[in-house]
């Protein structure tokens, strides 16, 4: 018989060395550089990676049992959600839409960051690093899934979710998300920390998830809810991951700083635009109102962000450059983007819709500076136009001019005038680029290489790459339009048009009719 072997326990301290730095290895018939070759090429100078700290000291083990626990809780409120027809319990059917955005547009998102990280955690020769990029990996991977699934209930019922995976690869305004994500990991691994972990999960996420979920809860989504819920202490990993990545690479080398500074110029500006999708689902998508987007903005960015910028200073980092901009665009930027989608709604995977009259007064009051201005009368006028029979609800039939390095169609306006679209130009080998702002402008200029690239869905419309195989352009009955949303699997009428004449709002009437009858018929 076999001596028993007395293990000693170790404590937590050691168990997590053993478990994490312990796991290291320097490669010996190959030498380091050429097995990790993406850790340097960026110029990032790392002395000691042993300096690299993990505040939350957590093993693989310890993490597969807690994430498995927020599981099965999270799959017991989805499964009861589904029973009871929740999805009758939201406050009206126009809140869906913000859903389809959700689904369409940050669900990719998280596959993505799954992918990214899985590619970023080889690349590091620090264990510290690693490890946290891997169960970040896991993480988004779990995030992707678990948001599928909370939010496939509702495709059941309502349209505009069915074909989000094409979507997000084809159609205009989800290239916006797409574009910002295949920039931040077709850069080196820390740039990529500097993107997704810093400027998006610890300067953005606030304003992402924050408007998203108690937009979710004051509008009667538990599933939603509750999904974000189960998300929120992997976020707050998250965003401790960021601000550990950046002090550890100022803190490394002085060398670091013009680099990363240069980065959270380039990454709080992509950021800050792809949040205008964000802005205008605060202020006009759902029906129970949170917080207008300039007070989140104000609360978030301002001082939240003002103070992290403060703190940072002692390395000699400052504010982003784009940060006055962006400060100044919290009255606008909601309002020009809703603008825009009200007139594209035919091009879309959502619907669209004028806000009520005192959804108008909220705007002004929230917006006393530039709503009665600047927008209240565009959009009192498209009212105007959709009442008369002989007009009725307009759409914009021209495509619009996207700006090379955001995606977003060029709406915004210039810093100081919002009576003018801010419009800016570099020449690139004898081509013309456009863009939508100076910080846009000033990304392509220091890599145009790689953003001559961009596959900008419109130009692509034009070019003819976004028709189904069988249409012939030279048959006269053949619009172009319809070809293109039959390419891109988009139901015209159902998935997109006006909510008020959606199946949609027809159904949800209905349904909310006749489960009101059963109700009153159960009290008898
Ligand atoms: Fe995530
Ligand atoms: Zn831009």
């Amino acid at each position: 018989m076999d001596a028993k072997v007395v293990k000693k326990k170790l404590g937590l301290k050691d168990r997590y060395a053993a478990m994490t730095r312990g796991l290291h290895w320097d490669t010996t018939y190959q030498p380091m550089d050429k097995v990790f070759p993406f850790d340097r090429y960026e110029g990032i100078i790392i002395h000691d990676w042993d300096k690299w700290e993990d505040p939350f000291r957590l093993t693989m083990d310890a993490y597969w049992k807690y994430q498995g626990e927020k599981e099965k809780k999270l799959y017991a409120v989805i499964e009861a959600f589904a029973q009871n027809h929740g999805e009758l319990a939201v406050t009206d059917a126009r809140y869906i839409n913000a859903l389809k955005l959700f689904i369409q547009g940050v669900t990719p998102l998280e596959y993505y960051a799954h992918r990214g990280f899985s590619h970023a955690g080889r690349q590091f020769t620090g264990a510290g690093a690693r490890v946290a990029s891997q169960m970040q990996s896991v993480d988004e991977l779990r995030h992707f899934q678990t948001e599928t699934h909370a939010i496939s209930h509702y495709n059941k019922y309502f349209n505009g979710m069915h074909n989000s995976n094409h979507w997000f690869d084809n159609v205009w305004y989800l290239s916006v998300p797409k574009s910002f994500f295949e920039d931040a990991y077709s850069g080196g691994p820390f740039e990529f920390l500097t993107a997704v972990s810093f400027s998006f999960e610890y300067v953005l996420t606030n304003l992402l998830f924050v408007p998203f979920m108690s937009g979710a809860a004051h509008n009667g989504d538990m599933s939603t809810v509750t999904f974000g819920f189960s998300a929120q202490s992997d976020e707050s990993r998250h965003m401790t991951l960021g601000i550990e990545c950046i002090k550890f690479m100022l803190e490394q080398d002085p060398a670091n700083v013009p680099i990363v500074q240069r980065w959270m110029d380039k990454w709080f500006w992509r950021g800050y635009r792809l949040l205008t999708l964000v802005a205008m689902m605060q202020d006009y998508m759902l029906p129970k109102r949170v917080m207008s987007w300039k007070e989140a903005w104000e609360m978030y960015a301002e001082s939240n962000g003002g103070a992290l910028f403060d703190d940072l200073a002692r390395f000699g980092i400052r504010k982003p450059k784009g940060w006055e901009d962006a400060c100044e665009g919290k009255n606008h930027i909601s309002h020009q983007a809703w603008s825009t989608f009200y007139q594209y709604a035919h091009a879309a995977a959502f619907h669209t819709w004028l806000p009520t009259e005192s959804e108008l007064d909220w705007l002004s009051s929230k917006y006393p500076e530039t709503f009665d201005q600047h927008y209240r009368a565009r959009f009192e006028h498209w009212g105007q136009v959709q009442a008369d029979p002989k007009e009725g609800r307009w759409f914009n039939q021209f495509l619009p001019m996207l700006c090379q390095t955001c995606q977003v169609p060029m709406l915004f306006t210039e810093p100081g005038d919002a009576t003018q679209i801010c419009f800016r130009e570099s020449n690139y080998f004898g081509q013309k680029y456009h863009f939508c702002s100076d910080h846009c402008k000033e990304i392509f200029d220091h890599e145009p290489r790689k953003y001559v690239q961009a596959w900008l869905p419109v130009q692509q419309i034009y070019q003819g790459s976004c028709y189904p195989e069988d249409i012939n352009p030279a048959s006269p009955g053949d619009s172009p339009v319809r070809e293109v949303l039959r390419y891109y699997g988009v139901n015209g009428g159902s998935d997109n048009g006006d909510f008020n004449a959606s199946p949609d709002r027809q159904n949800f009437a209905d349904w909310s009719g006749r489960r009101a009858v059963a109700a009153a018929d159960a009290k008898k």
